[in-house]
Parts: structure tokens; C-alpha cells; sequence
């Protein structure tokens, strides 16, 4: 263990010394290590029935989904453990709009229990936000979402490589055509970076891809071979 991991230890377990666990979502006593308790944690919705290259849920089993057998998405893999539906939605609610960062480090800690441990990639790169949208939410929560999945995997985050140059309306409201125009041209790479071969570009939520499937043109065009995408959970159109 190193020094900061030590340190980090050290940390949490003075913390919980002084403030056990507790469930975020039901008051309970928290299980071991982390703020939600076994029966909640049962209750999180798995995407463990999904398309191979997108993660789109589906009803049966099927490698791909009928969208990625016609007109495959630019990345090379897709890794999204979790849908989103309740419970799980009210946690990344108070994350993302309520800077809720407690509930941040329970889907954190949630998202590397499912960690498959396959090769990692050399860097890993969050969905920015416009500088607008940051200022106003205080975080980005791709970026905080990043950063305990690359410390565990003793991977690099890096947030100022990839840019929103134009500030863009919320995906919410949108349906998956307004959802690829809004995003078109929102993205640049920044200049004079050589980009590593494999790389990860990770986002909270994803539903239709658009945005992600806009980076990963941009990382492409600066450089980058294998792109792979990592969201925590995966919302069908229309549910968010
Ligand atoms: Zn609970
Ligand atoms: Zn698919």
C-alpha cells in the first residue's frame, strides 16, 4: 500500500469511527464499507442482459441489439453495469443536481464492485461539461465518477484533454435524432497531445450514446485506436 492509499485508510476509518455507515436511501444501518444497506443494494437494477457494443437493456438474450447490427456505434466496447431506474436514479439525482457527494461515493463505490478487471485502458477520459454548466452544478459528475475507478486501476484521468467548446440544451428533453444534432460539433480535442492507444471515455448516464458517440469521433480523429465507453447506468429513451 502506498502512502496516499494509507493515508486514504486511515482516513475512512476515522470517519467511520466517528460516523458509521447509514443507507442513503432508507435510513438503515449501512453495510460494510459503504452507505447503503444490503436490502437496498439487492434492489439496484443490474444491466446484466444487455447489447454486447452499446449495453442497450434487452428483454432476451441477444449479443447485439437490432440498432448496432444495422449501424454500429464508433466505439469498440461498451461497460454499463447498472440500468437506470429506481433506485439507483434517486442516488445519481442527488449527485449530479443536489451535489450530493455522499451519494457520489456510494455509486462510485457500487460501480468499482462491478469492475470486471479486464485489461485496463492507458488513460481514462470523463465527459467534459461547458465551463458554464460547471460553474453553475460546482462539479462534473463524470469526472468525480472517474476518479476512485482510476485510482483503483492505477489509471490516469484526464479532464483537460477533451473540450466542450459550445454549451449545448439538456439531452433530457430530447429524442435520439435532436439528441445527435445538439451535441454535433460541441467537442475539440486539445491541440498538441498525443493521444495513447487505448482509451476510456466514461460518462454518469448514458441513453442514446449521442454524446459519447461525438467524443469518440473527436478522440478518434486526435489519435486514439481503441475507444471503449463506461457509463454507470443505461436509460432507454424517453425514461429520464
Ligand atoms: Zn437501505
Ligand atoms: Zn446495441
Amino acid at each position: 500500500m502506498d502512502a496516499l492509499s494509507w493515508w486514504h485508510a486511515a482516513r475512512d476509518s476515522l470517519q467511520r469511527f466517528v460516523l458509521p455507515y447509514h443507507c442513503l436511501l432508507c435510513g438503515g444501518v449501512g453495510d460494510a464499507g459503504i452507505d447503503l444497506c444490503a436490502d437496498c443494494a439487492a434492489e439496484l437494477p443490474r444491466n446484466r442482459r444487455c447489447c454486447a457494443r452499446c449495453a442497450l437493456p434487452l428483454a432476451e438474450s441477444a449479443a447485439l441489439c437490432g440498432q448496432c447490427q444495422r449501424r454500429p456505434p464508433p466505439w469498440d466496447a461498451a461497460w454499463v453495469p447498472f440500468r437506470y431506474a429506481w433506485p439507483l436514479d434517486r442516488l445519481e439525482t442527488r449527485f449530479k443536481f443536489g451535489a450530493d457527494l455522499a451519494a457520489g461515493r456510494v455509486l462510485s463505490t457500487l460501480w468499482l464492485r462491478e469492475m470486471p478487471w479486464a485489461v485496463p485502458p492507458e488513460l481514462i477520459v470523463p465527459v467534459p461539461l461547458h465551463r458554464q454548466r460547471l460553474r453553475a452544478r460546482g462539479h462534473n459528475q463524470a469526472l468525480e465518477l472517474a476518479r476512485p475507478l482510476a485510482r483503483a486501476m492505477q489509471v490516469p484521468v484526464q479532464a483537460t484533454w477533451l473540450l466542450r467548446e459550445r454549451g449545448t440544451a439538456a439531452q433530457t428533453e430530447l429524442g435520439a435524432l435532436a439528441r445527435r444534432r445538439n451535441v454535433r460539433r460541441a467537442f475539440a480535442a486539445k491541440a498538441g497531445v498525443v493521444w495513447p492507444e487505448h482509451v476510456v471515455l466514461l460518462d454518469d448516464v448514458m441513453t442514446t450514446g449521442a454524446t459519447l458517440a461525438e467524443c469518440c469521433r473527436v478522440l478518434r480523429r486526435a489519435g486514439a485506436k481503441r475507444i471503449d465507453v463506461w457509463a454507470l447506468a443505461r436509460a432507454p429513451v424517453g425514461q429520464r
